[in-house]
């Protein structure tokens, strides 16, 4: 597959193929728009099936992020970077500051912090040779550090949204809500569910990770390919992308799907399957921008953490606003968000 034909290309400015011989280092760098700032996303350590996968997975990734940093308010563009964890991958200090030079060689047009995969250890490695990184070890009363939590707050604070605008409820109070994966984002989302009173239901491939929250949250076990199904008031995907599709939705039993996995629809037709079943969809890039804002405020130092909570519980308005536009048109939600995403860039 060329790069130029796949897609998610949707005129990129510049990708990047990393390789270093001596650590094994194998990444690509995906920068779509530096029309609102330096494109910032984190770096994904993924194995794939082939390289076309990893390419067309951070070309996809990267375009998603300048509509998150643009609909976050953020002055940060677009971009995502995959790391590929081939069969004898080895993660090392040498490897990490390999990967740094490249990110330095583009002078700031990337910036990059934490996805799936990476450690706030693997970030610390990486900041020893380039300035161009966040998601590093938090220092006191600063922003910094894993963004799950940050992230997860968002998306508990969209889920309030959600359950305001669909079912006319105040809090999560006595709800059910399933989430599926329950790894940073998802372990973090169900403590604040916990805390306000929902009722959880979980599923992930990892056994460990899902008696975590049966031990810690009181959360009821399902089995991985009957979560989604679940009568439940809200499902929360927090694990990998591509899940609401056509064979999916039609078996949802849920009034609202409000989660943090990136790329959630398989399709953008997907968004329009949900609005005509009268599902409320959360769109993915709103609803998990917990984690960048805080990526922001560690990058550019302009927020001290608490000023950083208070921004990112902005997140549940902002889906407010979009979920009545998407009623007044009768547009699906994620349509509406592209539109107020491709306008704020368009402005810049
Ligand atoms: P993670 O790797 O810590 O957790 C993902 C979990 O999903 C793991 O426990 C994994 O075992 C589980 N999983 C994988 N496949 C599954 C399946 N088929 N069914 C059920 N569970 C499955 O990653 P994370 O940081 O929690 O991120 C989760 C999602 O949220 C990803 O899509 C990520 O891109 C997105 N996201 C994360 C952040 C962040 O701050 N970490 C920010 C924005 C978006």
């Amino acid at each position: 597959m060329a790069a130029f034909d796949d897609i998610a290309f949707d005129n990129h400015e510049r990708v990047v193929f990393c390789h270093d011989a001596e650590t094994g280092l194998k990444a690509i760098i995906a920068i779509h728009s530096t029309a609102l700032g330096p494109a910032a996303g984190g770096t994904r350590l993924w194995s794939y099936d082939s390289d076309d996968d990893a390419l067309h997975d951070v070309l996809r990734l990267s375009q998603g992020m300048s509509y998150k940093n643009a609909m976050a308010g953020l002055k940060f563009g677009g971009g995502k970077a995959v790391m590929i964890r081939t069969p004898d991958f080895k993660p090392s200090d040498a490897l990490f500051e390999r990967y740094a030079g490249f990110i330095e060689q583009l002078n700031g047009d990337y910036v990059t912090a934490e996805d799936v995969g990476m450690k706030v250890e693997y970030m610390d490695m990486i900041a020893r040779k380039t300035k161009y990184v966040a998601g590093v070890s938090q220092q006191e009363g600063k922003a910094g550090g894993d963004p799950s939590p940050k992230t997860s707050y968002g998306i508990f604070k969209g889920i309030e949204a959600a359950v305001q605008f669909k079912l006319g409820h105040d809090t999560v109070k006595d709800l059910t809500i399933a989430v599926q994966g329950v790894g940073n984002v998802g372990y973090h989302l169900c403590s604040f569910l916990k805390k306000a009173g929902a009722k959880l239901l979980v599923a992930d491939i990892d056994e460990a990770r899902v008696n975590r929250v049966v031990d810690e949250f009181g959360a009821t076990a399902v089995e991985l390919d009957e979560l989604l199904s679940q009568e439940v008031d809200v499902v929360a995907p927090c694990a990998l992308g591509a899940i609401l599709n056509e064979w999916s939705i039609p078996a949802l039993n849920a009034s609202i799907i409000a989660g943090g996995a990136n790329n959630q629809l398989k399709t953008p037709e997907d968004g329009q399957r949900l609005h005509d079943a009268g599902i409320l969809y959360a769109p993915d890039y709103v609803i998990n921008g917990g984690g960048i804002i805080n990526v922001a405020s560690e990058y550019y130092g302009d927020l001290t953490d608490d000023e950083t909570w208070d921004r990112i519980a902005e997140i549940g308005p902002r889906l407010t606003g979009i979920f009545e536009e998407s009623i007044s048109s009768d547009r699906p939600t994620n349509v509406v968000a592209d539109e107020q995403a491709r306008s704020i860039i368009a402005a810049a």
